[in-house]
């Protein structure tokens, strides 16, 4: 059951998509060589308590709760990376997920960052990742289901060489971080039959394409969270909450408007 919302509901969703955004340029900024995952989390957090935003992601259950406000994933890691001591170093890719509740409503975002230095290819990763991002937000103002969407990412994202994340999908969103409907990243006939919906007014969705360099394999690493790639190499992510309106997609989790002040 999908909850459709009224324009004064996504303005209200914008301003929890305010600080997520705030959120990611403090995380943005620390990004560094030699800086740990923690360092981050704990800035992150303490911008989330200066704006009055509740953090979303800690405590969330598993056989252990979520420890952190982000999910920081270093390299082979794809998503739900526990921050902490590991520090990063020129040459990683780190993938930073993160989101926010502000009077009741969520926003979910992501986002991978280059590390100093990258590979050629690593760099072609994190274009390709948000480069389908990019292709999703703009064909859901122009395609009428999801699926139609779906499948245009998946070919995006094989044309250029790499493999699309089957294990974890985007999400509705609003009152709840996760909502109906599922958003995957890819169409199966089965999604196509089954879980289809319209591309319609007052939809919110966590869109959040996950791309691997090589196989689109992912294992559940000991620490009961981390997902990381079966092969070793490199995954990128990014995210955005992102509502239809009367006037086409609006990302809400992205940087101020004229007339739109920033978090601090
Ligand atoms: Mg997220
Ligand atoms: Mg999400």
């Amino acid at each position: 059951m999908v909850n459709l919302r009224s324009q004064r509901e996504i303005a209200l969703m914008r301003r929890a998509g305010l600080v997520v955004w705030g959120a990611h340029q403090v995380a943005a900024a620390m990004v560094r060589p030699g800086i740990t995952t923690g360092e981050i989390d704990a800035a992150v957090e303490a911008f989330f308590a200066r704006n009055s935003a509740v953090p979303l992601f800690k405590g969330v259950p598993g056989k252990v709760p979520f420890p952190a406000v982000c999910c920081i994933s270093v390299n082979d890691e794809v998503v739900h990376g526990i921050p902490g001591p590991r520090v990063l170093r020129s040459g990683d890719v780190v993938s930073i997920d993160t989101g926010c509740s502000v009077g009741g409503w969520c926003g979910d975002s992501a986002r991978t960052h280059p590390v100093g230095e990258i590979s050629e290819d690593a760099r072609r990763l994190l274009e390709c990742t948000s480069g389908v991002l990019d292709l999703a937000i703009d064909l859901m103002g122009k395609r009428s289901r999801w699926s139609d969407v779906a499948t245009e990412m998946a070919t995006f994202v094989r044309d250029r060489g790499f493999s699309v994340v089957e294990n974890f999908v985007g999400h509705g969103i609003g009152r709840k971080m996760h909502e109906d409907p599922q958003v995957p990243n890819y169409c199966s006939p089965a999604f196509r039959r089954n879980y289809d919906f319209e591309l319609e007014t007052g939809l919110v969705i966590a869109v959040e394409p996950m791309v691997n360099m090589g196989t689109k394999k992912v294992r559940l690493m000991p620490d009961h969270w981390t997902q990381s790639t079966v092969d070793g190499l490199p995954s990128a992510h990014f995210e955005h909450t992102i509502a239809i309106t009367e006037e086409g997609p609006e990302v809400l989790t992205r940087g101020p408007d004229a007339g739109e002040s920033a978090p601090v």
